[in-house]
């Protein structure tokens, strides 16, 4: 039904402590709850949200002729650092961004580094106001959106809450970024969303899911066009797994991957190449399902033949003969190199 799009991979960057994983986990909970078999993979390094847990978690129906994404798919890692180590096209990995600041905190440290990252790979970018639920006059409420919560608060609330996020404005101001509340923005190709949440309360995740959608399929539709052909990969996560040996969890952001086909990697002595054995999604609960063949956008635990010492942030390209080409490209992946003085 949706062809000509794939899934917008999306990467939530922040300070520590200011509620990356929270998102993360209420973004995974909101499906895996709703929806029994399938919508959602987990455990592989990243998971997906199709449509239909999309339109139930966002409580809506408006835009859904509009949206042609097929979902979006969130890596599990959360922060700067994975951000920058996981490289595709010269790139970035991921197409879009949710920057976490607590509301109540304010810019830090590593939200600078963010936002230094996201300018310099030029990744457009939500930014997620969370730990709202801390907020003084804070009536307890859980589960709605934004739009919706704004009506069971007093207006000491709203008042408090609003000279937060206008601090958070003024912030943004001083790096060069024209930012507002969601809601209030009517140009977004100028002005940055802040989207208010509470990770603790699932509040204004659904909010937060449809600036997403919105802004994938608004600003990366070129980005994000499926390209058919020999998969290509990021390897995110490298594991050795009783049963089945070296595994490798990978973000197939291009093309298709088989069972049977040659996959050229970065491992510790160079490019190597390796045949795929076996090729795994997620299934219902924890169970993974094998598959013989996978199609982009997607998290996928790949097992070579060979014992490999593949480097996580690796390209994982397939090839059908001449390896030169793969190799090339890997060398010149792994040459891109962005200094980064990290502390997290
Ligand atoms: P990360 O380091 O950015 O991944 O942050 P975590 O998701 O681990 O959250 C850090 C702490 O903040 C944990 O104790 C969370 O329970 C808490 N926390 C996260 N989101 C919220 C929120 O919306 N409200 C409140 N009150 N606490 C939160």
């Amino acid at each position: 039904m949706y062809k000509s799009l794939r899934q917008p991979i999306v990467c939530v960057l922040g300070h520590v402590d200011h509620g990356k994983t929270s998102i993360l986990d209420v973004i995974r909970g909101t499906s895996v709850a709703k929806k029994e078999v399938g919508g959602i993979t987990q455990k592989i390094g990243a998971f997906e949200v199709d449509m239909e847990s999309f339109y139930r978690a966002s409580r809506t129906e408006i835009g859904m002729n509009k949206l042609k994404i097929p979902g979006l798919l969130f890596i599990d890692t959360p922060g700067h650092v994975a951000f920058s180590n996981m490289r595709a096209r010269g790139g970035a990995l991921a197409d879009i961004a949710i920057l976490v600041v607590d509301i109540n905190e304010g810019f830090k440290p590593q939200t600078v580094e963010s936002i230094e990252i996201l300018k310099r790979f030029k990744t457009p970018f939500i930014v997620a106001a969370n730990k709202i639920d801390l907020i003084p006059f804070f009536t307890n409420i859980k589960n709605i959106s934004f739009r919706d919560l704004q009506k069971t608060q007093r207006n000491e609330y709203n008042e408090e809450l609003d000279k937060r996020l206008y601090n958070l404005v003024n912030k943004f101001y001083e790096f060069g970024l024209s930012t507002d509340r969601y809601d209030r923005i009517t140009d977004f190709s100028k002005t940055i969303a802040i989207v208010p949440v509470s990770a603790k309360m699932a509040i204004g995740i659904s909010d937060a899911l449809l600036m997403l959608a919105g802004l994938a399929q608004r600003f990366l539709e070129r980005n994000i066009e499926y390209v058919g052909g020999l998969g290509k990969g990021t390897v995110i996560e490298v594991k050795k797994e009783e049963s089945l040996g070296l595994t490798l969890d990978t973000v197939l952001y291009q093309g298709s991957l088989k069972k049977g086909d040659r996959l050229a990697v970065s491992t510790r002595n160079g490019p190597a190449v390796s045949k795929v054995k076996a090729i795994f999604v997620s299934g219902k609960g924890k169970k993974l399902l094998e598959k013989s063949e996978v199609f982009s956008a997607q998290g996928i635990r790949v097992v070579l033949a060979d014992k490999l010492e593949v480097i996580p942030g690796s390209p994982a390209i397939a090839i059908v003969n001449d390896t030169r080409e793969a190799f090339d490209e890997i060398m010149k992946e792994s040459q891109i190199n962005i200094p980064l003085s990290l502390n997290g």
